[in-house]
């Protein structure tokens, strides 16, 4: 089976051509500048063919880029498969289900529908992939198209943990609530753990560390709790967002300097986290080659994020009375042995216990605890694209059963 999937941002598209059933990837790549002065990328993973690596392509809209992918795909000398045939669906990121979605689902007109009525919960987001969507089902109208959303997974948190306490109105009439996000990848790794672990009924809190940082609280393969709120600026401290910080911050700093409070915003989210701490990079490898050569404020920069993703895994831990498993993942999880020690530092008083050794490891699959840790620690490398790849398969599976 071969599942399209497609990530569309308002001027980009990531592509990746996967079967969902091994995880064999013929093919990936990127349009960029669409609308502009059109890029093309195109990586395919089988040898002997040529890669393209930001090519000039006209890409006046998301049709065109669309059309350019299938045309490179099923290209004679260089293409990985013979026909467009060849596609038997699209997964299609959707950054925000509001209340509307709590699973993936086989694209319709309601549902295109339901996606724009999230937009005012999305609105960088949500018209970037409904033009990803639109641009697939005209270029390819026979071939079933899949929407999985980010905040999907997130959807079996109690009324205690979504709940924002403002008055009711606000849920009521305008769906404000926590939502949360890096959903796929949450829902992907507490997949994979439960393989890893071989059981389907355990706790655990998973750490998606990357640029965008998010926890979540996973009970028997289900979110009770996530740090993401109704957007992404909430949560631990990021590479560029600050995360969680007082309404009264936002306040201040508007009327002392005369800022709306969308140019606030667009501070707390761009310019905040860890680039605002150490002053030097928002980049994790940046931050260490920084501490290791002696400068304050990455080092701080690096304690502060630890020490509030700590706060989270102990909140976390209090939240579903305690946990068996704790993972981490995306970019610093899997890659950072610094942060995820100085992470677990903190953890001991909750039977944590890492071995130091396993620890150095980098971006691989593997138990980093000891044997005798109360909590088994994982690195468990996430991978939204297949998991998008296997909800596709499965829902287009399904309706092809009935
Ligand atoms: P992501 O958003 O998941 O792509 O993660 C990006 C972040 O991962 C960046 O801050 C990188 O610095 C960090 N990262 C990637 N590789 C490494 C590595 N080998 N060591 C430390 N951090 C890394």
């Amino acid at each position: 089976m071969n599942i399209l999937v497609i990530n569309a941002g308002s001027s980009s598209l990531k592509y990746q051509l996967l079967n969902p059933e091994t995880g064999e990837l013929p093919a990936k790549g990127l349009c960029e500048r669409i609308g502009i002065d059109g890029k093309f990328t195109y990586k395919p993973q089988v040898e002997g063919k040529q890669v393209l690596d930001a090519i000039d392509v006209a890409m006046p809209t998301h049709s065109e880029a669309i059309a350019a992918v299938l045309d490179i795909l099923v290209d004679p000398v260089d293409g990985v498969i013979k026909s467009v045939d060849e596609i038997d669906a699209v997964g299609h990121r959707v950054l925000h289900g509001g209340m509307e979605f709590s699973d993936s689902c086989i694209i319709d007109d309601e549902v295109i529908k339901a996606i724009e009525k999230c937009i005012p919960l999305g609105p960088l987001h949500n018209p970037a992939n409904l033009m990803g969507i639109r641009a697939c089902q005209a270029v390819m109208p026979k071939t079933p198209q899949v929407a999985v959303f980010d905040t999907a997974f997130h959807m079996t948190m109690p009324p205690k943990a979504y709940r924002y306490a403002i008055p009711k109105e606000y849920y009521e009439n305008d769906d404000i609530r926590r939502y949360g996000f890096h959903g796929t990848s949450h829902k992907y790794v507490a997949k994979r753990t439960a393989e890893l672990v071989g059981k389907k009924n355990f706790k655990m809190v998973n750490c998606h560390l990357g640029n965008g940082s998010s926890l979540s609280a996973i009970k028997d393969g289900k979110c009770m709790d996530t740090s993401m709120g109704l957007s992404p600026l909430a949560g631990v401290p990021m590479g560029t967002r600050s995360g969680d910080i007082d309404a009264c911050v936002v306040q201040f700093i508007c009327n002392k300097y005369n800022m709306s409070v969308d140019d606030c915003l667009t501070m707390l989210n761009k310019k905040s986290g860890m680039l605002a701490l150490s002053g030097v990079s928002s980049d994790f490898r940046d931050l260490g080659d920084g501490a290791d050569k002696g400068n304050e404020d990455c080092k701080l920069a690096l304690e502060k994020f630890a020490y509030e993703v700590a706060k989270y895994v102990g909140a976390y831990a209090a939240a579903l009375n305690g946990i068996d498993v704790l993972t981490f993942t995306a970019g610093v999880g899997e890659n950072d042995g610094l942060v995820r020690g100085m992470v677990c530092d903190y953890l001991g008083f909750m039977g944590v216990k890492l071995d130091p050794e396993l620890n150095k490891s980098r971006g691989k699959e593997m138990v980093i605890s000891t044997p005798d840790s109360k909590v088994q620690v994982w690195v468990v490398p996430t991978n939204e694209e297949l998991m998008i790849a296997q909800d596709t398969a499965e829902l287009v599976n399904a309706a092809k059963a009935k």
